[in-house]
């Protein structure tokens, strides 16, 4: 019931040069079964929305704030995306809480500011290597959810990534038992605050995702699909994912 979703994140990569990689994701994936997603640094969002017009792959940010427009510079509001062509927003990145200390009632109020502005919000999750260590992953990613998702979203409009920030671009990847449970869990958390709707809530998994795991992860009950950083920055690495998305 819950479509899949291949999401990637260029993070600080990319300049007008990449957008060939958009070209080839187009060619190799004409009519996905699953939903594509590209969220490039904030000065490629119009150039990559023009290229990614009428075909299958959507284009994305990395960041929004919660105000509506005003005196924050160097940021960007989720009107300024969407103008641009953005239709999803990555919020509450585990880089952005460590380097903009970014906390759960900001990611909140950045994903309240997301939806007012139509965009879809990909809200990102995920314990430290030394929660995980200690134990405390569930109760971690439990506060988390608690606190950075707003009393109204819907399966439409808000994704969850589960992204254990162990696992970032260091090619560790969990078990999937733990993979498992983590996505469980959420899911028991979104059907426990959003009823009905918190089954149509996607749950995306990100981390060290490779076209070489991929499938195993997308076999995992409750992961519907990927957010995808290194991996995603070319199409030779990142089509093999979408295709893997699409088997499962
Ligand atoms: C990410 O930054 O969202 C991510 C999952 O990165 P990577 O795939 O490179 O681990």
């Amino acid at each position: 019931m819950r479509r899949g979703l291949a999401a990637g994140n260029w993070k600080m990569n990319g300049t007008g040069a990449s957008l060939s990689e958009i070209e080839a994701l187009k060619a190799a994936h004409p009519d996905p079964s699953v939903e594509i997603l590209i969220c490039p640094p904030a000065t490629l969002v119009e150039r990559m929305s023009a290229v990614a017009k009428g075909s299958a792959v959507a284009v994305g940010g990395q960041d929004c704030h919660a105000a509506e427009a005003g005196a924050h510079t160097g940021d960007i509001s989720a009107a300024m995306l969407t103008d641009a062509g953005a239709t999803h927003v990555i919020l509450g990145h585990s880089e952005r809480r460590a380097d903009h200390g970014e906390t759960d009632a900001n990611v909140r109020a950045k994903t309240e500011a997301a939806l007012m502005g139509g965009l879809v919000a990909v809200v990102c999750l995920g314990e430290s290597l030394d929660e995980r260590e200690g134990g405390k992953t569930l109760d971690v990613i439990g506060t988390q959810l608690a606190g950075s998702l707003p009393d109204a979203i819907t399966g439409a409009n808000t994704v969850i990534a589960y992204e254990p920030i162990w696992a970032i671009g260091t090619g560790k990847i969990p078990t999937i038992e733990q993979i498992a449970e983590v996505h469980d869990f959420i899911r028991a958390e979104l059907v426990k605050r959003y009823g009905a709707e918190g089954e149509a809530i996607r749950v995306l998994y990100g981390g060290s995702v490779k076209p070489s795991n991929a499938a195993e992860i997308f076999a995992v009950e409750n992961v519907d699909g990927a957010l995808v950083g290194g991996a995603s920055l070319t199409a030779q690495d990142f089509s093999p994912i979408i295709t893997a998305l699409e088997n499962a």
